[in-house]
């Protein structure tokens, strides 16, 4: 893994890299920031180039053929330790384990990297072991944690690191990586990185999940034909989802970006925005009113901050789609 290969975090980068060229780099580093946008892979990266035997210096890259790269990137090199949870925490047991191996001996000029992966989910005793080794830091040992969650990090841990902020990715960067990872599915990136709202994880998880990618269609068929559809319809239509709060939510999120690209496309033509690349033509077909379209996005707006105060999902689907239903047919 390469600094250059994550995106659209060159502020963590940049202090990282200062550290490197000052020599000054902190025995322990707390990557914090949403799911999905670089933490993980900049660890990685700064592990292989603190250890790579041939780094380019000039501009902070790894060979990628020394045998510390090369075991690196196999995910071998003795001296990267990277630590998951066992389950739903991190427990004692493998702190333990962890800090056996980070006393051993370092060969000189090397380092120990320690990535614990989201560490909010350490136990208070896991928590408290780590503790004292952060306490008494050992020469060329870098413990980097990784967490979604700081504020669920006891202070005692968090005084202990330095913390480098990670930020959501702009939707230009999110488009090029899943360009990149999934040129096959083209006509879906727009879409999904609408949806993902700054984490490639959130991408991904999204263009992998098939229940939503159906549930999108049947939506989207029943949006289509809205007029020639009875209240009686719409309900039964929604009943599917009672209690359904999480798809319910997506499928309020996609409401409001079909009902933008049809504002689109009947204001300013300009196809190439839109967000539902695969519908041009449905879009195309939708002739509403700009100022009804207007209403339409303010009902979902209403719909999705009742959800959010946990009102019935499926209740608040038939109410919006009804009043949908009444705008789009007067
Ligand atoms: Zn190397």
């Amino acid at each position: 893994m390469q600094f250059s290969d994550v995106k659209g975090q060159e502020k963590a980068i940049h202090i990282l890299q200062r550290a490197i060229q000052n020599r000054h780099i902190a025995h322990a580093y707390l990557f914090t920031g949403p799911e999905g946008v670089g933490k993980k892979k900049t660890a990685l990266a700064l592990a292989q180039y603190l250890n790579c035997a041939a780094a380019d210096t000039a501009h902070f890259s790894s060979c990628e053929h020394c045998p510390s790269c090369i075991q690196s990137v196999s995910g071998s090199q003795p001296d990267l330790i990277l630590l998951e949870p066992d389950g739903s925490s991190i427990k004692i047991e493998q702190i333990r384990s962890l800090l056996s191996k980070v006393s051993l001996r370092n060969y000189e000029n090397t380092y120990k990297v320690i990535i614990i992966n989201d560490a909010h989910l350490m136990t208070e005793q896991a928590a408290n072991c780590l503790l004292k080794t952060l306490e008494e830091p050992t020469d060329n040992t870098v413990f980097i944690l990784i967490t979604a969650q700081v504020q669920n990090l006891p202070v005692t841990i968090l005084s202990r690191c330095q913390q480098i902020p990670f930020h959501l990715l702009p939707p230009s960067i999110i488009q090029d990586i899943l360009q990149e990872l999934h040129p096959e599915r083209q006509s879906q990136i727009g879409l999904v990185t609408a949806l993902a709202k700054g984490s490639v994880s959130t991408a991904e998880t999204l263009l992998a999940n098939e229940e939503i990618a159906s549930a999108r269609q049947d939506f989207y068929s029943l949006l289509i034909r809205l007029p020639q559809v009875s209240p009686a319809q719409i309900i039964g239509w929604c009943e599917q989802w009672d209690k359904n709060k999480k798809m319910v939510k997506s499928l309020l999120e996609l409401g409001q970006l079909w009902y933008h690209d049809v504002l689109m496309v009947n204001t300013s033509g300009q196809m190439t925005l839109l967000v539902n690349q695969d519908y041009l033509a449905p879009l195309k077909s939708q002739t509403i009113e700009p100022q009804q379209l207007l209403h339409i996005l303010q009902y979902f707006q209403t719909a999705m901050a009742q959800l959010e105060s946990n009102a019935s999902p499926r209740l608040v689907m038939e109410v919006v789609l009804l009043k949908t239903r009444t705008a789009v047919t007067v």
